[in-house]
């Protein structure tokens, strides 16, 4: 091995959307221009698998090709793997897209995409969710923009790190964007309807997953930044306390009597 292919960064892609998607594929050629990537990404679809982890069976991962492994298990199954199993070392990035529609605002905790970047950087890898914004069913959809800035934000990461515990969360609006926007997590609007349907047989089966009616408009939310035309960059981390909300709490009267 030279000197050179040992200073190549080594990048892992995965995704949530199956390790055949179109935006995985892409996004991993975008990335080859910058280090050696390893796919390990899952065999299937898992999108909203969350940050769901298989611990009650065993998790199988198959070398389908040079670079490539297809796993049966979730997105965070596959870091895990990957990182502390099939990689030759810890990578110096891992990338997790482009997936096949937006992850904003409340819908990144739903996220497997954004789980597993969050999984590689509770494991000190520097992370990006990459997220393409699809508005109605589009069979093939052109991730060659995402592809463009998912491979400028990866070498920006490669170059300057990132803050600690923080990894990124990236959206891209569809067509060209107007140009990059940091954000902050915005707030969705949900309708929460479930629909009710009935098999052949006479049973009724329920569909989950209500329309998006929108979202608040905040100062620089991620929502906003992806309906003015722009990628949105949210940096995140996983502190989920809510530290205004501390002292009021702390009037309650917490002990047993
Ligand atoms: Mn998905």
């Amino acid at each position: 091995m030279t000197t050179a292919t040992q200073n190549r960064p080594l990048i892992m892609v995965t995704n949530d959307d199956g390790v055949l998607s179109l935006g995985l594929q892409q996004l991993a050629d975008a990335l080859a221009e910058l280090g050696e990537v390893v796919i390990v990404a899952p065999d299937r679809e898992r999108s909203a698998a969350g940050h769901s982890m298989t611990l009650d069976k065993p998790v199988r991962a198959d070398r389908i090709r040079s670079n490539c492994f297809a796993v049966d298990g979730t997105p965070t199954d596959c870091v895990n793997l990957g990182v502390h199993g099939l990689l030759p070392r810890q990578p110096d990035l891992l990338v997790s897209g482009i997936n096949k529609g937006s992850n904003l605002a409340d819908d990144i905790t739903y996220s497997g995409t954004v789980a597993a970047a969050m999984e590689a950087m509770l494991m000190q890898v520097p992370a990006l969710a990459v997220s393409l914004d699809l508005v109605g069913l589009v069979d093939v959809p052109d991730f060659s923009y995402a592809c463009r800035y998912a491979r400028h934000f990866s070498q920006q990461i490669l170059l300057n790190g990132l803050p600690s515990d923080t990894f990124l969360n990236m959206n891209i609006p569809q067509g060209c964007p107007k140009g990059v926007r940091l954000t902050r997590q915005g707030k969705r609007v949900y309708d929460n309807k479930i629909e009710v349907k009935r098999d052949p047989r006479g049973r009724d089966y329920y569909w989950l997953g209500g329309n998006q009616l929108g979202f608040v408009r905040q100062t620089e939310c991620d929502c906003g930044a992806i309906a003015d035309g722009y990628v949105s960059v949210t940096p995140l981390h996983l502190d989920l306390t809510n530290y205004q909300s501390v002292k009021q709490l702390s009037n309650w009267d917490l002990c047993l009597l």
